[in-house]
């Protein structure tokens, strides 16, 4: 498909006349985008015997610790082989809106006349531009992704009806600066050796107040836990998700791997969720390793962003949908099924290796200690430590114990996480003992333990009201207490060694064949009090 946006006769004229990029300096990762633009630039100054100029504004950034300093900025574009560079300097200095950047920035291409302006599609270039081409009373071509030269003319390639067509959209009148968004991973960046571009600063006095808007403050949004670019594992949502509530299904799917959450367009389009968590060639570009992309088409805008991910799984319920071709790992079938029975596993998982790093010793030198993990975890299901510790009836200070690593989470105390964290508690138990005390693999977790373990005698009971337990607890040198407390009923019977049974505060020491029953709710802390291990018998009630 190819058009003019306007109906004026082509006029040849574009040859050898400058192209200008717009340098976003607000972060190192949009000024990159601005270094991506700048390479196509350099393929059109190629086709056309044009000189590419790389255009800054000079404004104040106030708190943004994050924008890049203009002379860094001058540097690396220099690096990246551009031919000059236009500093334009407002008189009046301060903060400038985008309307009034669009102002100077149009009051200098009035001047010069260059061939085209790009811009890095992202909100504030795309708001700039089209405001400058407003004031310049030209055409503005959107999300190109490729250009052609072609009798004298510049042709922008751009997806049109949702990327099914690749629309070529020209200026018909050339001899006025056109402007256009390109899409920020369409053209990559490279360092030019030996490159020396000219540089020339301009003062713009021509700056009118801005009286429709007022600059009052600029803040960084809080990034914590929201990290899409370096994140290690990403959930992906497609319109496949059907609803908002679908979505809400995958956001717990995230919680639980620990993972952020990212979109396709339609979830985004639709307010599923916010548009800084779009991937693709219009949003983020990702390298994690692990991706899951759930109920997505695979269309190239999508999958132009996920390149970098080391695997991805896709779930769809079409076999022929081209996401199938991209993905490392494909399962055909229902999302809304596949998703509570596989974030149900996951979150069980999660559990398991929480208690896990209880146990490991020197897992905190790998990061993977239990109060690392916690943390992850309850962030992740966007809980503050007052939130959990009232669920887990604590004090936030013993959370705090707890994630610094200082004390140790009893069983009880798992149980009841497992409980908020919205995890079969009953599963997790007996996953762990049917998995890890079994032949040579049991020894090794008693080892680790060190101090207490125990053996389900009742496997596969994990659903069942009653399950019973055989627990070993290392003698009272190597012992750390063990605290529980959750609902239902209990039985003790001693084996071998001493049992110091505190229950509500009181101690009771039950020698081998003694015995107790007590509420489960009832405080209550086991401990070995003899020079060898105790061994016990705990019958679990719960309701
Ligand atoms: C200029 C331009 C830039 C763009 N930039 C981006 C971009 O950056 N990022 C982006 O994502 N898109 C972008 N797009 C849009 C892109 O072309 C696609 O339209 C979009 O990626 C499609 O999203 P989707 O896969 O979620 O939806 P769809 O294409 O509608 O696919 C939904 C998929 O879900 C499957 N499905 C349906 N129901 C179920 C179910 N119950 N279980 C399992 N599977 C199911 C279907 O089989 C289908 O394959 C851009 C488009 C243009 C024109």
């Amino acid at each position: 498909m190819t058009t003019n946006i306007n109906t004026q006769p082509n006029k040849p004229g574009v040859a050898g006349k400058d192209i200008w990029v717009y340098g976003d300096l607000r972060t190192s990762a949009l000024f990159n985008n601005s270094l991506n633009v700048l390479a196509g630039a350099q393929k059109l100054a190629a086709l056309t015997g044009g000189k590419t100029v790389f255009v800054i504004t000079c404004r104040e950034t106030p708190h943004n610790p994050e924008a890049i300093e203009e002379q860094i900025a001058i540097d690396q574009a220099l690096k990246h082989g551009v031919d000059k560079i236009l500093t334009l300097k407002p008189s009046t200095g301060g903060y400038l809106l985008p309307e009034q950047e669009a102002q100077v920035l149009a009051g200098v291409v009035q001047e010069k006349n260059p061939c085209v302006c790009l811009f890095p599609l992202h909100v504030i270039p795309r708001e700039i531009c089209s405001r400058a081409a407003a004031i310049c009373h030209t055409g503005m071509i959107a999300d190109c992704m490729d250009f052609k030269y072609d009798a004298g003319e510049i042709i922008a390639i751009c997806p049109s009806h949702g990327g099914e067509v690749m629309a070529q959209l020209g200026f018909s009148n050339p001899t006025i600066t056109g402007f256009i968004t390109v899409q920020p991973n369409a053209f990559i960046r490279k360092e030019i050796k030996n490159a020396g571009g000219e540089t020339e600063t301009l003062t713009v006095t021509s700056l009118s107040p801005c009286d429709q808007i007022t600059f009052v403050s600029c803040q960084k949004e809080s990034r914590a836990d929201k990290n899409l670019e370096t994140a290690r594992k990403i959930v992906v949502g497609g319109a496949g998700l059907g609803n908002i509530e679908g979505f809400t299904t995958l956001r717990k799917l995230s919680a639980a791997l620990g993972a952020e959450t990212g979109a396709t367009r339609p979830p985004v389009m639709w307010h599923w969720i916010d548009e800084e968590r779009l991937i693709g060639q219009t949003g983020k570009t990702v390298s994690p390793e692990l991706l899951i992309s759930l109920g997505t088409s695979g269309a190239v805008q999508y999958t132009a962003g996920i390149t970098g991910a080391k695997t991805v799984v896709a779930v769809n319920k079409d076999p022929n949908a081209p996401i199938f071709q991209f993905a490392d790992m494909g399962i055909v079938g229902d999302v809304n099924l596949f998703l509570p029975v596989f974030t149900e596993k996951i979150k069980q998982i999660s559990l398991r290796s929480l208690a896990d790093a209880r146990d490991t010793e020197g897992a905190s030198a790998q990061g993977g200690d239990f109060g690392s993990r916690l943390i992850r975890i309850r962030r992740a299901h966007g809980l503050t430590r007052e939130v959990l510790a009232q669920s887990v009836g604590r004090t936030p200070e013993f959370i705090k114990e707890l994630e610094n690593n200082q004390t140790t989470a009893s069983v009880g105390l798992l149980i009841t996480l497992a409980e908020v964290f919205d995890i079969d508690a009953g599963t997790f138990l007996n996953d762990e003992e049917q998995s890890k005390l079994a032949g040579e693999r049991a020894q090794a977790y008693t080892r680790r333990t060190a101090n207490y373990h125990y053996q389900s005698l009742t496997p596969g009971a994990e659903n069942e009201h009653l399950r019973v337990f055989m627990i070993t607890i290392e003698s009272r040198q190597m012992h750390k207490p063990v605290d529980y407390r959750h609902e239902g009923e209990e039985f003790v019977y001693v084996m071998e060694g001493q049992l110091g049974l505190t229950l509500d505060g009181k101690l009771y020491t039950l020698m081998p064949g003694e015995y107790m029953k007590y509420n489960s709710q009832t405080p209550h802390q086991l401990k070995s009090l003899s020079d060898e291990k105790t061994r016990c018998l705990v019958t679990l009630y719960t309701p």
